[in-house]
């Protein structure tokens, strides 16, 4: 675990133009197009808790960066709009029994390759990932689950727990956030996405 008292904040990141040929504030003007003020504040959070984490665990800042911006990409598109997508572009049909809470990854995924011309899978993948997980996530995908979760706008009973577990592991943090996902959908009493209990087998269960 490095030292964190030289963090970088996130106004700090210049992009390379090895992802996007996109500045920072363009990727962030392109967002705010297609998200409320509210959500463009998570997904500013996002990327503030995510980059703390790149920090601490040592991961690409600039993927991080992008990942968070654009992980809710797709969250304000309409349930039609989502629905074509996954017909036109060959998606699992198996999606098509849910909804906007488990569309808006992978939909949001191929939209930002479409959009931004992103091509990275490890930034593809956390966003397609970041809602309910996968058995075999990399560190940016593992930040980006993480830093959805714990971002300074969350206000749920666990988020503080959970806020500090990230600081000393991040392992530790998706099997607590798995755990407390899956309970409260439990509680509600609404379907599981197959790739959550996936998830939750490969990162909580019997740790
Ligand atoms: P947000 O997009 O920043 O609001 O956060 P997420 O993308 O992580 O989650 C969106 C919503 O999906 C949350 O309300 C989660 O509780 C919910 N969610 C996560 N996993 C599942 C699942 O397996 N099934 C259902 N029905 N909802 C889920
Ligand atoms: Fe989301
Ligand atoms: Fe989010």
């Amino acid at each position: 675990m490095k030292d964190c008292t030289s963090m970088t904040k996130p106004n700090e990141i210049t992009y390379s133009s090895k992802y996007t040929t996109l500045s920072r504030e363009e990727v962030i003007d392109k967002v705010s197009s297609v998200l409320s003020a509210r959500r463009l504040k998570h997904v500013l959070g996002v990327e503030e808790a995510a980059l703390e984490l790149a920090e601490r665990y040592d991961a690409d800042k600039e993927k991080v960066s992008l990942a968070a911006l654009l992980h809710d990409y797709a969250k304000e598109q309409t349930d039609e709009e989502m629905r074509d997508m996954i017909i036109s572009e060959n998606m699992d049909l198996d999606l098509l029994q849910y909804g906007n809470n488990i569309w808006h990854g992978p939909v949001g995924a191929i939209l930002v390759k479409k959009q931004f011309g992103i091509e990275d899978s490890h930034i593809l993948d956390a966003i397609r990932h970041h809602t309910v997980g996968a058995p075999d996530m990399d560190i940016v995908e593992q930040i980006i689950y993480v830093a959805d979760f714990i971002e300074p706008g969350r206000s749920f009973s666990g988020v503080e727990t959970a806020r500090e577990l990230a600081k000393v592991d991040l392992k530790e943090t998706i099997a607590f956030s798995t755990i407390h996902t899956i309970e409260h959908l439990l509680d509600k009493n609404v379907k599981i996405y197959p790739k959550a209990i996936e998830t939750y087998n490969a990162w909580a269960a019997e740790k």
